[in-house]
């Protein structure tokens, strides 16, 4: 879960709020733990007992199911706007740096919404004494990012602050992009038959990251999977626009927090075909090591589609025709039952409840 708010949260449209003074406040937290940032259940919690109350409550610029980006209408035109912010330690890992990821985050968010990026606001917050070279390693891969991304980078800010804060530099991006006209995504259209498809194989990019810190003993060739999945969702638009009701990056939570908080926006079940999700041996070795789920690992380039069953084929040959969507798979299907509620199915038969992350067993990851 993304909002415009966060470090990744979602907010769904945007018109003039009414008084939110009163409104009611249910967070309860006596203090802010690293879980708030980490996109699952405590995330959800921060925001919705907290920003959506003081921001807008039931009736204003937060209603509805949250989203990856703000939805606004400007004299007939569709936009999304949506913001990240990026903590990542290290700065730079295999197949990726925090300038990288930086553009992509917020990219990928407009793109989920079926919109085309257009222009991104870079803020940086910079550590006294971090060396120029550091920084302008990162600017240069923000600007290649962008250029790569086919978004323009049109203004920003700039803050420094003491040494041993921010460890090194920390980035905010803010995007704004025009949604496709042919696009009718919302949670509230997914129904029971929709197929849900995964463009690629998960967890290469918090693995990555663990790997990088030297916290597991444990060699693997892998990388951060950073990239812009506009390219993808546009063929896939092209392909099947009609019947793309819901789509999503699974970042911090990881397929999922995504996947539960679906089935909760829509009221619908989800059946998750385990199986037949993409998971490389290096994630799933270090998984087991660790005891982690692969599907509550975040990615920084996979996306979720949820997509109406006479489309879902043409949905998915489109994905795949698609340079890096060859590993797209069909990887679940919405039901009306068990409502709320992703079911992990086997083709043995054996069910398990996948529920969203909670706690934080990979803090800073993007
Ligand atoms: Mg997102």
């Amino acid at each position: 879960m993304k909002t415009a708010i966060s470090s990744a949260t979602e907010v769904a449209s945007a018109a003039p709020a009414p008084s939110t003074a009163g409104a009611a406040v249910r967070f309860r937290d006596p203090q802010i733990e690293m879980a708030h940032g980490a996109g699952g259940k405590a995330s959800r919690r921060l925001v919705e007992g907290l920003f959506v109350p003081l921001f807008g409550g039931a009736a204003g610029a937060l209603r509805g199911p949250l989203a990856d980006a703000a939805h606004l209408e400007v004299d007939g035109a569709r936009l999304a706007f949506t913001a990240d912010s990026f903590v990542v330690r290290p700065l730079r890992f295999p197949g990726g740096s925090i300038g990288e990821v930086a553009v992509h985050g917020t990219v990928n968010d407009l793109a989920v919404s079926a919109a085309r990026p257009l222009a991104l606001l870079v803020t940086f917050v910079l550590e006294e004494g971090l060396p120029s070279a550091v920084l302008e390693a990162e600017v240069r891969a923000l600007a290649l990012a962008a250029e790569r991304a086919g978004v323009e980078i049109v203004g920003g800010d700039t803050k420094v602050v003491e040494r041993g804060k921010a460890d090194g530099m920390y980035i905010t991006t803010a995007g704004i992009g025009r949604i496709d006209p042919r696009a009718r995504c919302a949670a509230r259209s997914v129904q029971p038959g929709d197929q849900v498809l995964l463009s690629g194989p998960i967890g290469d990019h918090g693995i990555t990251i663990l790997l990088a810190r030297g916290d597991i003993d444990l060699e693997a060739e892998l990388r951060s999977d950073t990239r812009s999945v506009y390219p993808l969702v546009e063929r896939l638009l092209d392909a099947a626009a009609p019947g793309v009701r819901w789509m999503r990056d699974p970042t911090r939570g990881g397929v999922a927090t995504a996947l539960n908080e679906l089935a909760r926006d829509c009221g619908l079940g989800i059946a998750l075909f385990e199986e037949e999700i993409p998971v490389r041996d290096a994630v799933r070795g270090a998984c087991e090591l660790l005891g982690l789920d692969p599907l509550h690992i975040a990615n920084e380039g996979q996306f979720l589609a949820v997509v109406a069953p006479e489309l879902a084929d043409a949905a998915l040959a489109a994905i795949r025709a698609a340079p890096g969507g060859e590993a797209a798979v069909l990887v679940g299907e919405v039901r009306a039952e068990p409502a709320r509620t992703v079911l992990g199915v086997a083709s043995y038969g054996g069910m398990r409840v996948v529920d969203m992350l909670s706690g934080d067993p990979l803090p800073r990851i993007c």
